[in-house]
């Protein structure tokens, strides 16, 4: 795994998908990465639940962070974590996010024979 120090992102490849960057370094445990953006709300709850699991989490606002925003879409903020606890990280945000989906009910539909 390769970090891109231009966008603080984990790269599987040897070129930064985001900016294009061929000069990445291997990554190291301490090195933030980009986990996710989500209005200020979410991030500071999202931050708090990943400091609570020891990851300390940092929050920045994607206004002045070199990111063009949509006209009419709210202020996010990126959420960073260290690539050593990007997966914990990860899963957190699965088990905080990922079932806010109301369309799950199809499965009842599921009868296994
Ligand atoms: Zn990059």
């Amino acid at each position: 795994m390769n970090y891109c120090e231009t966008c603080r992102l984990a790269v599987e490849g040897e070129i930064c998908p985001v900016c294009g960057d061929d000069f990445l370094r291997p990554i190291h445990g301490k090195d933030y990465c980009f986990l996710a953006a989500k209005e200020e709300m979410w991030a500071k709850m999202l931050q708090e639940l990943l400091q609570n699991n020891h990851i300390p989490a940092v929050l920045l606002p994607t206004l002045g962070a070199g990111i063009s925003l949509k006209s009419g879409q709210t202020e996010q903020y990126q959420i960073f974590v260290p690539y050593e606890g990007l997966e914990q990280a990860s899963g957190l945000l699965q088990m905080v996010f990922g079932d806010a989906c109301p369309e799950n009910e199809e499965a009842n539909d599921y009868f296994p024979a």
